[in-house]
C-alpha cells in the first residue's frame, strides 16, 4: 500500500459520508456486547436483542442470566445458540479486570488482544472492534467490506487479516495520522461507504473515490 494513497481515501470518505459517530451506544459494555451479536448478523437484528435485554444490560445480569433466557433474548440476532455462550466468555474476559475499563486500558494492547482472541468466539474482527470501540485502544478493525474496497482499488495490503491491519496501522503511522480517532472513522466509512455504494455489485454513481478505484467494469464509474 501507499501511505499517501490511504490517507487520501480515508479523506475523501471523511469528506463525502462526515462523521460516522461510532460506536452507536449507551456504554463500554454495549459495545462489547454488539460486537459479539453483530457477527454475522444485520445491525438492526442486534438493535432489536440489546432491546429485548432493555435496561437490564450489564455484566452482572449477563453472567447470572439463565442460558435459555438470555437465548430467547438475543434471538433476533441470530446463532443466538452460540452468541449466548460467546457473550458469557467476553463477559468472564471483562471480569478479569473488575469490569473496569480503565483497569483494562491501563494493560499492553498485545496482551489484551491475545487475551480477547482466547475467549470463545471472539475472532480478530470482533476483537479489534472491542479495543478500538469499546476500549478506546489503537487496533485497526478489518473486515469483508475493507477487503473487497482494497481489491477494487488496487490496493496490496498483503493477505490474511493480520497483514491488512499491520498495513493500515503501518501506513496510517507513516503520514502521523495512526491513532484512534482516525482508526475509529477509517473502519466506520469503509461500512458506511460498502452499505451505502460499494456492494458486491456497486453503485458508483458519485463515489468520491471513483477516479482511484479500478472496478472500471461497471458502467456506473464515473456517473
Ligand atoms: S467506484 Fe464503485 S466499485 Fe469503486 S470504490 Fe466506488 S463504489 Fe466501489
Amino acid at each position: 500500500m501507499n501511505a499517501a494513497r490511504v490517507l487520501e481515501v480515508y479523506n475523501r470518505l471523511l469528506d463525502c459520508y462526515g462523521e460516522p459517530g461510532w460506536w452507536p451506544a449507551r456504554s463500554t459494555y454495549e459495545v462489547m456486547v454488539g460486537a459479539v451479536l453483530t457477527q454475522n448478523c444485520a445491525w438492526s437484528n442486534v438493535v432489536k436483542a440489546i432491546d429485548n435485554i432493555g435496561g437490564r444490560l450489564s455484566p452482572g445480569f449477563i453472567l447470572d442470566a439463565d442460558s435459555a433466557e438470555l437465548i430467547a433474548m438475543i434471538r433476533p440476532a441470530g446463532f443466538f445458540n452460540q452468541k449466548a455462550g460467546y457473550l458469557k466468555a467476553v463477559t468472564r474476559w471483562y471480569q478479569r479486570y473488575g469490569f473496569d475499563a480503565e483497569a483494562v486500558r491501563r494493560e499492553p494492547l498485545s496482551k489484551l488482544r491475545g487475551e480477547l482472541l482466547g475467549a470463545k468466539g471472539v475472532g480478530r474482527e470482533t476483537a479489534d472492534a472491542i479495543l478500538l470501540y469499546a476500549f478506546g485502544l489503537p487496533s485497526f478493525v478489518v473486515d469483508a467490506y475493507t477487503v473487497r474496497l482494497l481489491e477494487r482499488l488496487n490496493m496490496d495490503a498483503g493477505k490474511g487479516y493480520e497483514e491488512i491491519k499491520r498495513s493500515f496501522e503501518l501506513n496510517l503511522a507513516l503520514t502521523d495520522h495512526n491513532n484512534v480517532g482516525v482508526y475509529n472513522r477509517y473502519h466506520a466509512l469503509i461500512v458506511v461507504h460498502g452499505k451505502e455504494r460499494c456492494h458486491k455489485k456497486p453503485a458508483c454513481a458519485g463515489c468520491p473515490i471513483a477516479d482511484m478505484c479500478g472496478y472500471k467494469a461497471d458502467e456506473n464509474i464515473g456517473a
